[in-house]
């Protein structure tokens, strides 16, 4: 632009600027391209996705989420696409690979309805309307789930039936399904969830995840996985003198080294005779022997500390038959200390009697090769530990995804115990009633709403296909079984045929997923269908090779020789 000759500059050298329709195409193109790739993980007969990072780690897996997570999506509209996938796991844990499907069928009903004319802010606004009728509708066909009393062993045992309905379906499309170990997985999870749970006044109950704690080890199999009603450690007792088992432990739970610490800035001390050698040494021993002293005299048999422990002080504390554990993660510190009821100390000086945690016991176990710190019975009853064993660590990986999923699983019935029918009977039952809803909205929004019902036949599409069979004539069959009232009439994907009732079938899932990815994928839709205008600077230069600082030419080291 130039005003009286002068150029002015608005924006920077080398800004790309896409604008209006072009703008929006440009990103539905990239959001349906990520919808494309995940297509093929949905459900139980879905694939596997490899994927290969930066540095050249592995992932094989067909969870939504890892996948987004790994994959590094450069485009920012598709970018959108996965912080949504994300949000989803995080809140509920299960539902990413729909969200990104439905998110990209909206997308693409959209694209062909701005082909016809239709404003943005038209479909938007039909959009939302039926995102708000589509979880009305949810409410009315969710189904109630008996789950009371989880404390009653009888209960119990009731809600766990209940729950392992979901728990199939949840855990169907992942490698455990098919392994004969699930019964047993499914029953740690339970067992782990319920250890967790605080009922809430509302009768319902809420699951602290945070108690429940994944510890992987690689060696023997899965099925040598196990439950531990405490935390366990990967780590074992630092000195050879030490006590293995302590029993009615009291645990000093430190954020100190117990180290003469290195001062930072380099120091010069003379020394000019042995004798002051003796000295400098001694006056170090005494201040560990100190330590050692305090924390025997507040009456801890057991340290666990997150920093380091230094032989001499090892020493003292085998000999006062205190024992030890160092270099402790910090999420593993803070377990520790709601599971113990301790605080985490950061000066010795400062340590109390009332510092320490408590539990029945402290014990070093042999798992496979290593050892292992099992701390049990804690004071606080609510932690627990599944111990994952398994061949590899791709197996143990994925394991361990799944069984965040099926915690997320057992808390969403927990926290609102309503189910509705899975395999894509749910989808086409809304879709048919928002189809009868449109008749009474007037305009061109009634074109967006019933864009919105086909979006979500996208699920059970993509279902029939994964499972071999006719789409068309799959979605056709669907409409009409439930256009005859059979409500719970889903695909089962396992046979690849269309079944009457999901729900005898256990194929079953919480209403709350289904609300979360209706919900997630309609505003991540309707936000990229708002924007009109993509204005990017341009990308950093890269540097000529030779002319490269230290810390690129690391990276550069560490990518694969894949170009
Ligand atoms: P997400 O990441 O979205 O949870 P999944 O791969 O877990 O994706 O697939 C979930 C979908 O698979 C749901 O729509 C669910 O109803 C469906 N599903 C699960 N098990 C079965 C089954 N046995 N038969 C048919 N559909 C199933
Ligand atoms: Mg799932």
């Amino acid at each position: 632009m130039a005003l009286y000759g002068v150029p002015v500059l608005i924006l920077k050298e080398g800004t790309s600027r896409a604008h209006g329709k072009e703008a929006l195409k440009a990103n539905i193109m990239a959001t349906k391209v990520l919808a494309e790739i995940l297509r093929s993980s949905l459900g139980p007969r879905g694939l596997d996705k490899m994927l290969v990072d930066s540095f050249g780690d592995i992932t094989v897996t067909n969870d939504g989420a890892a996948i987004v997570k790994e994959m590094e999506v450069q485009h920012p509209a598709a970018k959108l696409l996965v912080e949504a996938a994300k949000a989803v796991d995080a809140e509920v844990g299960d539902g990413t690979t729909s969200v990104v499907v439905l998110a990209g069928a909206l997308l693409e009903r959209a694209e062909k309805l701005l082909d016809q004319g239709i404003h943005p802010t038209i479909i938007i606004e039909g959009y939302k309307k039926a995102m708000n009728k589509a979880l009305e509708i949810l409410d009315e066909i969710a189904i109630k789930v008996p789950i009371s009393n989880i404390e009653v062993v009888e209960e119990r045992e009731k809600a766990k039936a209940e729950l392992k309905k979901t728990l199939y379906t949840t855990l169907a499309s992942k490698y455990i399904a098919t392994s004969d170990v699930l019964d047993k997985i499914m029953d740690m999870v339970m067992e782990a969830a319920f250890t967790a749970a605080e009922k809430r006044a509302e009768g319902n109950y809420d699951i602290k995840l945070d108690m429940v704690k994944i510890e992987k080890k690689r060696g023997g199999s899965l099925g040598d996985s196990m439950l531990i009603y405490g935390v366990v450690l990967d780590k074992e007792v630092v000195h050879p003198a030490m006590p293995r088992r302590v029993e009615k432990a009291r645990i000093a739970l430190l954020d100190t080294p117990l180290e003469i610490e290195k001062p930072d800035i380099t120091a010069k001390i003379n020394i000019t005779s042995p004798d002051q050698i003796r000295a400098f040494l001694e006056e170090e021993a005494k201040i560990l022997r100190d330590y050692v002293e305090k924390i025997a005299s507040v009456g801890a048999n057991v340290v666990i500390c997150q920093k380091g422990i230094d032989d001499v002080a090892q020493h003292y504390l085998a000999k006062k038959g205190i024992m030890a554990v160092r270099r402790v993660k910090r999420s593993d510190m803070e377990k520790l200390e709601k599971a113990t009821g301790g605080r985490i100390v950061t000066s010795i000086r400062d340590l109390t009697e009332r510092d320490l945690g408590e539990c029945s016991l402290v014990e070093e176990r042999r798992i496979g090769n290593d050892k292992m710190m099992f701390v049990e019975k804690c004071k606080n009853p609510k932690a627990a530990t599944i111990l994952l064993r398994g061949a590899n660590d791709m197996l143990l990986d994925e394991v361990e995804r799944s069984i965040n999923d099926a915690l997320h699983a057992v808390r969403n019935i927990l926290r609102d115990p309503k189910i509705v029918p899975g395999g894509g009977a749910t989808e086409i039952e809304v879709a048919m009633r928002l189809r009868k809803w449109a008749e009474s909205i007037a305009g061109r929004e009634q074109l967006a709403v019933l864009a919105f019902a086909d979006a979500l036949d996208e699920i059970p599409s993509v279902l029939a296909q994964t499972a071999g069979m006719d789409v068309l004539e799959t979605v056709m069959e669907l409409r009409k079984t439930h256009a005859e009232g059979r409500k719970s009439s889903g695909i089962d994907v396992i046979n690849g045929k269309v079944n009457d009732d999901m729900i005898n079938l256990n194929i079953v899932e919480p209403v709350i997923v289904k609300k979360q990815i209706i919900k997630s994928a309609t505003e991540t839709a309707t936000t990229i269908m708002k924007i009109d205008d993509v204005i990017a600077a341009s990308p950093k230069k890269e540097e000529k090779p030779g002319k490269k600082g230290r810390e690129e030419e690391e990276e550069e080291g560490a990518r694969l020789p894949l170009d």
